[in-house]
Protein backbone atom coordinates (compact mmCIF):
# COMPACT_ATOMS: atom_id res chain seq x y z
CA UNK A 1 0.00 0.00 0.00
CA UNK A 2 1.65 3.49 -1.32
CA UNK A 3 1.27 6.53 1.36
CA UNK A 4 0.87 9.15 -1.51
CA UNK A 5 0.32 8.77 -5.09
CA UNK A 6 0.39 11.69 -7.21
CA UNK A 7 -1.14 11.67 -10.90
CA UNK A 8 0.86 13.32 -13.64
CA UNK A 9 3.99 15.42 -13.96
CA UNK A 10 3.16 19.18 -14.97
CA UNK A 11 4.18 21.97 -12.78
CA UNK A 12 1.62 21.06 -10.38
CA UNK A 13 2.32 17.23 -9.91
CA UNK A 14 5.80 17.72 -9.50
CA UNK A 15 5.30 20.38 -7.08
CA UNK A 16 2.90 18.24 -4.72
CA UNK A 17 6.06 15.34 -5.42
CA UNK A 18 8.26 18.29 -3.99
CA UNK A 19 6.53 18.57 -1.16
CA UNK A 20 5.42 15.48 -0.11
CA UNK A 21 8.51 14.22 -0.54
CA UNK A 22 10.15 16.65 1.85
CA UNK A 23 7.49 15.64 4.47
CA UNK A 24 8.76 12.09 3.80
CA UNK A 25 5.69 10.80 2.43
CA UNK A 26 7.82 9.14 -0.53
CA UNK A 27 5.15 9.77 -2.80
CA UNK A 28 4.70 7.88 -5.84
CA UNK A 29 4.30 10.16 -9.19
CA UNK A 30 2.84 8.63 -12.06
CA UNK A 31 4.03 10.29 -15.44
CA UNK A 32 1.39 10.25 -17.50
CA UNK A 33 1.06 10.53 -21.22
CA UNK A 34 2.91 13.65 -21.53
CA UNK A 35 5.98 13.51 -18.73
CA UNK A 36 6.47 16.84 -17.57
CA UNK A 37 3.26 17.94 -18.61
CA UNK A 38 2.57 20.85 -21.42
CA UNK A 39 4.96 22.66 -20.85
CA UNK A 40 7.42 20.62 -21.58
CA UNK A 41 5.28 21.16 -25.37
CA UNK A 42 6.36 25.01 -25.17
CA UNK A 43 9.37 27.36 -25.63
CA UNK A 44 10.29 29.64 -23.50
CA UNK A 45 8.69 30.76 -20.29
CA UNK A 46 8.68 34.46 -19.70
CA UNK A 47 6.25 34.54 -16.85
CA UNK A 48 7.84 31.81 -14.18
CA UNK A 49 9.08 33.93 -10.94
CA UNK A 50 12.65 33.59 -10.74
CA UNK A 51 14.17 33.59 -14.01
CA UNK A 52 14.36 36.97 -15.33
CA UNK A 53 15.57 36.05 -18.02
CA UNK A 54 13.27 33.49 -19.24
CA UNK A 55 13.79 29.82 -19.18
CA UNK A 56 13.04 26.70 -21.55
CA UNK A 57 9.26 24.83 -20.37
CA UNK A 58 11.41 21.14 -20.86
CA UNK A 59 14.85 22.63 -18.81
CA UNK A 60 12.08 23.88 -16.20
CA UNK A 61 9.96 20.78 -15.80
CA UNK A 62 13.41 18.79 -15.60
CA UNK A 63 14.73 20.92 -12.99
CA UNK A 64 11.59 20.30 -11.25
CA UNK A 65 11.65 16.80 -11.95
CA UNK A 66 15.41 16.58 -10.34
CA UNK A 67 14.31 19.10 -6.70
CA UNK A 68 11.56 16.17 -6.17
CA UNK A 69 13.57 13.28 -6.87
CA UNK A 70 16.24 14.57 -4.62
CA UNK A 71 13.86 14.83 -1.93
CA UNK A 72 12.90 11.21 -2.21
CA UNK A 73 10.15 11.13 -4.83
CA UNK A 74 9.39 8.11 -6.78
CA UNK A 75 8.76 8.76 -10.74
CA UNK A 76 7.19 5.78 -12.33
CA UNK A 77 5.64 5.53 -16.46
CA UNK A 78 2.63 4.54 -16.14
CA UNK A 79 -0.90 6.08 -17.43
CA UNK A 80 -4.23 5.51 -15.10
CA UNK A 81 -7.06 4.13 -17.06
CA UNK A 82 -9.54 3.79 -14.25
CA UNK A 83 -10.14 4.34 -10.08
CA UNK A 84 -11.92 3.22 -7.31
CA UNK A 85 -12.36 5.82 -5.37
CA UNK A 86 -13.88 5.61 -1.56
CA UNK A 87 -14.10 8.24 1.08
CA UNK A 88 -11.52 7.40 2.76
CA UNK A 89 -10.04 5.24 1.06
CA UNK A 90 -7.61 3.37 0.03
CA UNK A 91 -7.96 4.33 -3.21
CA UNK A 92 -7.98 2.08 -5.55
CA UNK A 93 -6.02 3.19 -9.59
CA UNK A 94 -6.08 0.58 -12.54
CA UNK A 95 -2.52 1.18 -14.85
CA UNK A 96 -3.12 1.23 -18.83
CA UNK A 97 -1.00 -2.31 -17.89
CA UNK A 98 -3.61 -3.46 -16.41
CA UNK A 99 -1.65 -3.56 -12.98
CA UNK A 100 -3.71 -1.65 -9.64
CA UNK A 101 -2.14 0.52 -7.34
CA UNK A 102 -3.54 0.66 -3.44
CA UNK A 103 -2.60 4.39 -1.70
CA UNK A 104 -3.85 5.68 1.69
CA UNK A 105 -4.49 9.29 -0.65
CA UNK A 106 -4.20 10.36 -3.91
CA UNK A 107 -3.23 14.74 -5.84
CA UNK A 108 -4.56 14.39 -9.07
CA UNK A 109 -2.64 16.83 -11.62
CA UNK A 110 -3.41 15.37 -14.78
CA UNK A 111 -3.39 18.60 -16.38
CA UNK A 112 -5.00 19.44 -19.66
CA UNK A 113 -4.79 18.46 -23.60
CA UNK A 114 -5.29 20.81 -26.63
CA UNK A 115 -8.51 21.53 -27.86
CA UNK A 116 -8.90 20.37 -32.00
CA UNK A 117 -11.26 21.52 -35.00
CA UNK A 118 -13.22 18.31 -34.79
CA UNK A 119 -12.78 18.09 -38.46
CA UNK A 120 -12.27 15.21 -40.45
CA UNK A 121 -9.16 16.55 -42.46
CA UNK A 122 -7.92 18.30 -39.25
CA UNK A 123 -7.66 14.80 -38.17
CA UNK A 124 -6.12 12.94 -41.29
CA UNK A 125 -3.56 15.41 -41.49
CA UNK A 126 -2.20 15.62 -37.80
CA UNK A 127 1.28 15.19 -37.90
CA UNK A 128 1.55 16.08 -41.84
CA UNK A 129 0.97 20.03 -41.45
CA UNK A 130 -1.62 19.90 -39.04
CA UNK A 131 0.09 20.66 -35.23
CA UNK A 132 -1.14 21.85 -31.71
CA UNK A 133 2.47 22.28 -30.93
CA UNK A 134 4.76 25.20 -32.60
CA UNK A 135 7.97 24.16 -30.71
CA UNK A 136 7.44 20.25 -31.60
CA UNK A 137 6.48 21.03 -35.27
CA UNK A 138 7.16 24.71 -36.24
CA UNK A 139 11.11 24.04 -38.06
CA UNK A 140 9.58 22.08 -40.74
CA UNK A 141 7.57 24.58 -42.15
CA UNK A 142 9.96 27.25 -43.38
CA UNK A 143 9.69 29.51 -46.30
CA UNK A 144 5.73 28.93 -46.61
CA UNK A 145 2.59 30.48 -45.52
CA UNK A 146 1.37 29.54 -41.84
CA UNK A 147 -2.24 29.27 -40.55
CA UNK A 148 -2.51 29.59 -36.55
CA UNK A 149 -6.59 29.00 -35.36
CA UNK A 150 -7.32 30.82 -32.24
CA UNK A 151 -7.44 34.16 -30.45
CA UNK A 152 -5.79 33.15 -27.05
CA UNK A 153 -2.55 33.61 -25.54
CA UNK A 154 -1.62 30.01 -26.89
CA UNK A 155 -2.28 31.47 -30.54
CA UNK A 156 -0.40 34.61 -30.46
CA UNK A 157 2.58 32.70 -28.59
CA UNK A 158 2.19 30.03 -31.35
CA UNK A 159 2.25 32.74 -33.98
CA UNK A 160 4.90 34.59 -32.75
CA UNK A 161 7.19 32.21 -32.51
CA UNK A 162 6.33 30.65 -36.17
CA UNK A 163 7.46 33.82 -37.77
CA UNK A 164 10.84 32.30 -37.10
CA UNK A 165 10.03 30.29 -39.72
CA UNK A 166 6.95 30.85 -42.08
CA UNK A 167 6.95 33.27 -44.74
CA UNK A 168 4.09 34.91 -43.22
CA UNK A 169 1.65 33.49 -40.23
CA UNK A 170 -2.21 34.29 -40.70
CA UNK A 171 -4.19 33.79 -37.42
CA UNK A 172 -7.81 33.06 -37.83
CA UNK A 173 -10.12 34.06 -35.20
CA UNK A 174 -13.35 33.53 -34.84
CA UNK A 175 -14.30 36.94 -33.50
CA UNK A 176 -12.88 40.40 -34.37
CA UNK A 177 -11.29 40.96 -30.61
CA UNK A 178 -8.54 39.11 -29.23
CA UNK A 179 -9.00 37.18 -26.18
CA UNK A 180 -5.00 37.05 -25.26
CA UNK A 181 -3.21 39.30 -22.98
CA UNK A 182 -2.08 42.89 -23.93
CA UNK A 183 1.49 42.04 -23.86
CA UNK A 184 0.87 39.70 -26.58
CA UNK A 185 -1.90 41.37 -28.96
CA UNK A 186 0.87 44.39 -28.80
CA UNK A 187 3.76 42.18 -30.05
CA UNK A 188 1.87 40.06 -32.26
CA UNK A 189 0.22 43.47 -33.97
CA UNK A 190 4.07 44.82 -34.39
CA UNK A 191 5.44 42.05 -35.90
CA UNK A 192 5.39 42.62 -39.89
CA UNK A 193 4.67 38.72 -40.82
CA UNK A 194 1.60 38.78 -38.61
CA UNK A 195 -1.79 38.85 -40.54
CA UNK A 196 -4.97 38.84 -38.58
CA UNK A 197 -7.96 37.42 -40.55
CA UNK A 198 -11.10 38.46 -37.88
CA UNK A 199 -14.60 36.29 -38.16
CA UNK A 200 -13.82 33.59 -39.50
CA UNK A 201 -13.64 29.97 -39.04
CA UNK A 202 -11.61 27.05 -40.54
CA UNK A 203 -13.93 24.27 -42.19
CA UNK A 204 -11.65 22.44 -44.07
CA UNK A 205 -8.21 21.40 -44.27
CA UNK A 206 -6.60 20.92 -47.67
CA UNK A 207 -5.83 18.44 -49.48
CA UNK A 208 -6.59 14.76 -47.96
CA UNK A 209 -5.80 13.63 -50.73
CA UNK A 210 -2.25 14.89 -51.17
CA UNK A 211 -1.70 13.49 -48.13
CA UNK A 212 -0.05 17.08 -47.08
CA UNK A 213 -1.25 20.60 -45.98
CA UNK A 214 -1.80 22.95 -49.05
CA UNK A 215 -4.74 25.09 -47.53
CA UNK A 216 -7.31 25.94 -45.88
CA UNK A 217 -11.10 26.60 -46.84
CA UNK A 218 -12.58 29.81 -44.43
CA UNK A 219 -15.98 30.52 -43.76
CA UNK A 220 -16.55 34.23 -42.85
CA UNK A 221 -19.35 33.85 -40.31
CA UNK A 222 -20.71 37.28 -40.89
CA UNK A 223 -21.44 37.16 -44.16
CA UNK A 224 -21.20 32.82 -44.52
CA UNK A 225 -18.85 33.72 -47.67
CA UNK A 226 -16.49 31.25 -47.82
CA UNK A 227 -12.62 31.50 -49.36
CA UNK A 228 -9.26 29.66 -49.69
CA UNK A 229 -5.54 30.77 -48.80
CA UNK A 230 -2.81 28.65 -49.69
CA UNK A 231 -0.60 27.37 -46.32
CA UNK A 232 1.98 24.52 -45.69
CA UNK A 233 0.81 24.24 -41.95
CA UNK A 234 -1.75 24.66 -39.13
CA UNK A 235 -1.43 24.86 -36.13
CA UNK A 236 -4.13 24.69 -33.54
CA UNK A 237 -4.32 26.73 -30.52
CA UNK A 238 -7.83 27.27 -29.29
CA UNK A 239 -8.12 25.82 -25.69
CA UNK A 240 -7.48 22.96 -23.69
CA UNK A 241 -9.92 20.10 -22.20
CA UNK A 242 -8.95 18.89 -18.66
CA UNK A 243 -7.54 15.39 -19.00
CA UNK A 244 -9.88 14.10 -16.07
CA UNK A 245 -11.84 10.77 -17.64
CA UNK A 246 -10.79 8.08 -15.55
CA UNK A 247 -11.83 10.27 -12.73
CA UNK A 248 -15.20 11.92 -13.77
CA UNK A 249 -17.72 9.03 -12.39
CA UNK A 250 -16.01 9.32 -8.97
CA UNK A 251 -15.30 12.41 -8.08
CA UNK A 252 -17.72 15.98 -8.84
CA UNK A 253 -17.20 17.71 -11.81
CA UNK A 254 -17.95 20.59 -13.82
CA UNK A 255 -17.63 20.63 -17.76
CA UNK A 256 -14.60 17.94 -16.98
CA UNK A 257 -12.79 20.36 -14.24
CA UNK A 258 -12.31 18.25 -10.95
CA UNK A 259 -14.88 20.47 -8.79
CA UNK A 260 -12.80 21.80 -5.29
CA UNK A 261 -16.20 22.15 -3.39
CA UNK A 262 -14.33 23.83 -0.26
CA UNK A 263 -12.75 27.20 -1.60
CA UNK A 264 -9.35 27.16 -0.75
CA UNK A 265 -9.13 23.63 -0.16
CA UNK A 266 -7.63 21.34 -2.81
CA UNK A 267 -9.88 18.31 -1.18
CA UNK A 268 -12.56 16.69 -3.87
CA UNK A 269 -15.85 15.65 -3.30
CA UNK A 270 -13.72 12.40 -1.72
CA UNK A 271 -12.03 12.31 1.29
CA UNK A 272 -8.71 11.86 0.74
CA UNK A 273 -8.48 12.87 -3.35
CA UNK A 274 -6.94 16.05 -4.04
CA UNK A 275 -6.42 17.56 -6.90
CA UNK A 276 -4.08 20.35 -8.42
CA UNK A 277 -3.52 22.01 -11.29
CA UNK A 278 -5.33 22.94 -14.89
CA UNK A 279 -7.28 19.71 -14.45
CA UNK A 280 -9.28 21.55 -11.69
CA UNK A 281 -8.85 25.48 -12.95
CA UNK A 282 -10.35 26.77 -15.72
CA UNK A 283 -9.50 30.20 -14.38
CA UNK A 284 -5.71 30.90 -14.19
CA UNK A 285 -4.53 28.12 -16.12
CA UNK A 286 -0.72 29.21 -15.14
CA UNK A 287 2.20 27.06 -14.69
CA UNK A 288 2.75 29.28 -11.20
CA UNK A 289 -0.56 28.54 -9.93
CA UNK A 290 -0.44 25.00 -10.61
CA UNK A 291 2.53 24.93 -9.06
CA UNK A 292 1.03 26.63 -5.83
CA UNK A 293 -1.74 24.47 -5.99
CA UNK A 294 0.21 21.41 -6.28
CA UNK A 295 1.82 22.90 -3.24
CA UNK A 296 -1.11 23.59 -0.99
CA UNK A 297 -2.57 19.83 -2.45
CA UNK A 298 0.72 17.96 -0.83
CA UNK A 299 -0.05 20.27 2.30
CA UNK A 300 -3.74 19.26 2.08
CA UNK A 301 -2.47 15.84 1.92
CA UNK A 302 0.00 15.22 4.31
CA UNK A 303 -2.41 17.01 7.45
CA UNK A 304 -5.22 14.46 6.47
CA UNK A 305 -3.14 11.41 6.61
CA UNK A 306 -1.72 13.00 10.44
CA UNK A 307 -5.32 14.01 10.76
CA UNK A 308 -6.55 10.70 10.10
CA UNK A 309 -3.11 8.63 11.76
CA UNK A 310 -2.31 7.06 8.78
P1 LIG B 1 -8.02 30.42 -24.31
O1 LIG B 1 -7.57 31.63 -23.59
O2 LIG B 1 -9.19 29.65 -23.83
O3 LIG B 1 -8.28 30.86 -25.83
C1 LIG B 1 -8.82 29.96 -26.78
C2 LIG B 1 -9.08 30.72 -28.07
O4 LIG B 1 -9.56 29.80 -29.05
C3 LIG B 1 -10.13 31.80 -27.91
O5 LIG B 1 -9.77 32.95 -28.65
C4 LIG B 1 -11.39 31.14 -28.50
O6 LIG B 1 -12.23 32.06 -29.13
C5 LIG B 1 -10.81 30.23 -29.55
N1 LIG B 1 -11.63 29.05 -29.77
C6 LIG B 1 -12.11 28.16 -28.85
N2 LIG B 1 -12.79 27.17 -29.45
C7 LIG B 1 -12.77 27.44 -30.77
C8 LIG B 1 -13.29 26.78 -31.91
N3 LIG B 1 -13.97 25.63 -31.80
N4 LIG B 1 -13.06 27.32 -33.11
C9 LIG B 1 -12.36 28.46 -33.24
N5 LIG B 1 -11.83 29.14 -32.21
C10 LIG B 1 -12.03 28.63 -30.99
O7 LIG B 1 -6.85 29.33 -24.44
P2 LIG B 1 -5.27 29.53 -24.52
O8 LIG B 1 -4.91 30.57 -25.51
O9 LIG B 1 -4.76 28.15 -24.72
O10 LIG B 1 -4.86 30.05 -23.09
C11 LIG B 1 -5.19 29.31 -21.92
C12 LIG B 1 -4.62 29.98 -20.67
O11 LIG B 1 -3.20 29.91 -20.70
C13 LIG B 1 -4.99 31.45 -20.59
O12 LIG B 1 -5.19 31.77 -19.24
C14 LIG B 1 -3.76 32.13 -21.12
O13 LIG B 1 -3.61 33.44 -20.61
C15 LIG B 1 -2.67 31.20 -20.65
N6 LIG B 1 -1.47 31.30 -21.52
C16 LIG B 1 -0.56 32.27 -21.26
C17 LIG B 1 0.56 32.43 -22.08
C18 LIG B 1 1.54 33.53 -21.80
O14 LIG B 1 1.32 34.29 -20.88
N7 LIG B 1 2.63 33.64 -22.52
C19 LIG B 1 0.74 31.59 -23.19
C20 LIG B 1 -0.23 30.60 -23.44
C21 LIG B 1 -1.33 30.49 -22.61
P3 LIG B 1 -13.09 33.14 -28.28
O15 LIG B 1 -12.10 34.18 -27.88
O16 LIG B 1 -14.09 33.61 -29.25
O17 LIG B 1 -13.67 32.36 -27.12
Amino acid sequence: METLVIIGTGPAGLTAALYAARAQLEPLVLAGSVPGGQLTQTTEVENYPGFPEGIQGFDLMEALQRQAERFGARLQNAIVTAVDFKPGGPQRLTLSDDSTLETKAVIIATGARPRWLGLPSEDALRNKGVSSCATCDGAFFRGVPIVVVGGGDSALEEALFLTRFGSKVMVVHRRDALRASKVMIQRAEENPKIEFIWNSVVTDVLDVTQDKVTGVVLKDVKTGAESRRECGAVFVAIGHIPNTEPFESQVQTEGGYIVLPDPGRSQTSVEGVFAAGDCADHVYRQAVTAAGMGCRAAIDAERWLIQKGL
